[in-house]
């Protein structure tokens, strides 16, 4: 039996995780599942898939788990801290493990997976930005398995060749006749919106996305898009490409979630409904496939595709996230902890919707030129980018 470990299990990506698993009962053993907080959805999802642990970050939560969990009799043994989390994701029984924690947050545990030779199913695109060459170092020099989650870099990943696909980080995307990487995006909930009405939009429509279902910073990151910078630089990484061979469409149907050109013309594409489970099961499954209980695409009811240019106006932060990946590693870390203190500062209603880039780009000029040689360097760099931004917000709320 194949043993999963969820970090991140109640979320969006960790909830259709285990929608995946209930389509294909007996071929995955869930070792553990993680969250930060929530009781509730743990103690369900713990009474179902009886996993080995169940780590809580919170230890009032884990406490209240543990109570639960004995009243019914689970065998689940409960944990808590963010070292747990390490420790489940490096366990010796654990197969594959899921990164689907939210943020920086989830740097240390998918690091510690890492750095046990696991495969890594990864979701979490922060981790990754935020370590970019450190991160990939890791998993060369521990053989552990990289797939992606991120629909887009799964997409890529199924049109890539299958020599690549056994080490995307470190392939040679010229040499094996690849031009280019088309990374789509439907644009978020905004792509109509006058400009000038942007500085007022609330969380609550910043968080309704067309076409996705995702938690809720994923979706403030695609309404300003720099969802779709977090992912240009998550490319660069993932498939060892130069920022010159990354190209973003805006494609609003979001059916074909990203294509690679190849120098003879062709141009392959993943297509599908938009929905997490069928990136999941690939990656679970790999190079298998399975049942993910997505509905099959009916190109009838899409009717048409359309294609367009990202406009920088509309969506500052893609620009400045794309001008980090060329400038640096400091600068997309610095980027990327600007970001999640911008975004949960909108969200708590403290700044406006355009407010975001500008703690965004203040803190990026300020710390994207920062020195970095180690991993610890990129930590210090991400506590640093954390309090410059909260002073800015501070000025801005
Ligand atoms: P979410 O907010 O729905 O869930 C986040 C999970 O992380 C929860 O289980 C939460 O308990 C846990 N968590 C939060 N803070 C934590 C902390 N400090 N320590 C430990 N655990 C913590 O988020 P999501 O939408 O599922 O996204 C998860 C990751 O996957 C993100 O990096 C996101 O960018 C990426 N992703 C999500 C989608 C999607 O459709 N939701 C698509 C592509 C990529
Ligand atoms: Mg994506």
């Amino acid at each position: 039996m194949h043993n999963l470990v969820i970090l991140g299990a109640s979320g969006s990506i960790g909830q259709s995780t285990l929608k995946v698993l209930r389509h294909n009962p007996g071929r995955w053993q869930v070792l553990a599942l993680t969250a930060a907080r929530s009781v509730d959805a743990m103690l369900r999802d713990c009474l179902e898939f009886s996993p080995r642990f169940a780590v809580m970050v919170d230890e009032a939560a884990a406490r209240e788990l543990a109570a639960q969990l004995k009243t019914h009799g689970s065998a689940t043994r409960v944990l808590s801290g963010p070292a747990a989390l390490c420790d489940v994701a490096a366990h010796p029984d654990a197969h594959s493990v899921m990164a689907a924690i939210v943020g920086a947050a989830g740097l240390a545990p998918t690091m510690a997976a890492v750095r046990a030779g696991k495969r890594i199913l990864l979701a979490n695109k922060e981790a990754l930005v935020m370590s970019g060459a450190f991160f990939m170092e890791a998993v060369r020099e521990h053989g552990a398995e990289l797939l992606p989650i991120d629909s887009e870099h799964n997409a890529i990943f199924q049109c890539l060749p299958e020599a690549i696909q056994r080490q995307p980080g470190f392939c040679d995307l010229a040499g094996a006749g690849i031009s280019k990487i088309l990374l789509t995006g439907s644009g978020g909930p905004f792509r109509y919106t006058d400009i000038g009405e942007l500085a007022h939009v609330t969380p609550a429509q910043a968080i309704a996305h067309p076409n996705w279902s995702m938690g809720a910073k994923i979706s403030v990151d695609s309404a300003t898009m720099i969802n779709k910078g977090l992912e240009y630089i998550e490319a660069r990484w993932l498939f060892n490409a130069a920022p010159e061979q990354i190209q973003v469409v805006i494609h609003p149907q979001s059916v074909i979630h990203s294509m690679v050109q190849y120098k003879d013309g062709s141009v392959l594409a993943q297509l599908g409904n938009p929905d997490m489970c069928t990136p999941i099961a690939h990656a679970l499954a790999y190079p298998a496939r399975v049942e993910s209980g997505v509905e099959p695409l009916d190109f009838f009811s899409v009717g048409e595709f359309s294609f367009i240019r990202p406009d920088y106006e509309r969506y500052p932060c893609l620009q400045l996230a794309m001008h980090a990946c060329q400038q640096g590693q400091a600068a997309t870390t610095a980027l990327n902890a600007a970001n999640e203190e911008a975004v949960a500062a909108f969200l708590a209603e403290r700044i406006g919707f355009m407010d975001i880039a500008r703690v965004n780009e203040a803190t990026m000029l300020a710390l994207g030129g920062t020195d970095v040689g180690s991993l610890d360097d990129l930590i210090a760099l991400d506590g640093a980018a954390r309090a410059r931004a909260h002073n800015l917000i501070e000025e801005l709320s």
